[in-house]
């Protein structure tokens, strides 16, 4: 029997990630796992785990990796898993991704392959650094690529652009840091195993989730699911 595949994404903020793996899972049919959704649908459900995790996230610390590793647990049971996931934003330390492995493979899940969206750090910080966000309807827009008509008004409603305090100069140079720290023994790990594939993310949006799905075509003819 073929094993059912798991998609891993990792990508700094900005690379698109979030975006990128609602594309491929639509597409895909994979089922889509981001576990902070997964944290807040259970606070809103009102669940077991849900109500153990809500002061936890009220205080703005992190979720244990115990109770987000049972949570993925259970989650993988779920029937629209049984095509094959993808995970976004998760694992983010080398510890978790060792615990994921083992909970993959005993799910009946082959060895995950993984993508990681690159993209320079001069990029990111544009990309990042020059969103504001109207403050009466939301439209977003970016100074550098695609500015308002009247410099810090919006221009379907008039409001007030604004930063938000995320999107920082000082800010975003520290959260890309950090970034990096946090995810090079991910990435380490991954590519020793031999399961890492590293996509340009700094081509434009169809660009990227066409490198994205050939290599999800590739893992699954590899797994003979096609
Ligand atoms: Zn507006």
């Amino acid at each position: 029997m073929a094993l059912k595949r798991a998609f891993i994404f990792l990508g700094p903020p900005g690379a698109g990630k979030g975006t990128q793996a609602k594309r491929m899972a639509q597409r895909s049919g994979l089922a889509h796992l981001s576990t902070g959704d997964m944290l807040r649908e259970a606070v809103s459900r009102g669940t077991e785990l849900g109500r153990v995790v809500r002061p936890i996230m009220e205080r703005g610390e992190l979720v244990p990796d115990d109770l987000v590793m049972k949570m993925i647990e259970e989650r993988l049971a779920r029937p629209d898993c049984a095509g094959g996931l993808m995970f976004d934003g998760f694992p983010r330390t080398l510890a978790q991704a060792e615990r994921l492995d083992a909970i993959l493979e005993s799910a009946g899940f082959g060895k995950p392959v993984v993508v990681d969206l690159s993209v320079s750090h001069d990029k990111l910080m544009r990309r990042l650094t020059g969103r504001w966000t109207c403050s009466v309807g939301g439209e977003i827009y970016n100074v550098y690529d695609a500015p308002p008509k009247t410099p810090g008004i919006c221009d379907h409603d008039g409001g007030k652009l604004v930063q938000r305090a995320d999107d920082r100069a000082e800010v975003v140079k520290e959260r890309l840091a950090a970034y990096d720290r946090a995810t090079k023994p991910l990435t380490e790990y991954y590519q020793r195993q031999g399961v890492l594939h590293t996509v340009d993310a700094a081509a434009s949006v169809d660009e990227v989730s066409r490198a994205l799905s050939e290599i999800v075509e590739r893992a699954e003819r590899r797994d003979g699911h096609l």
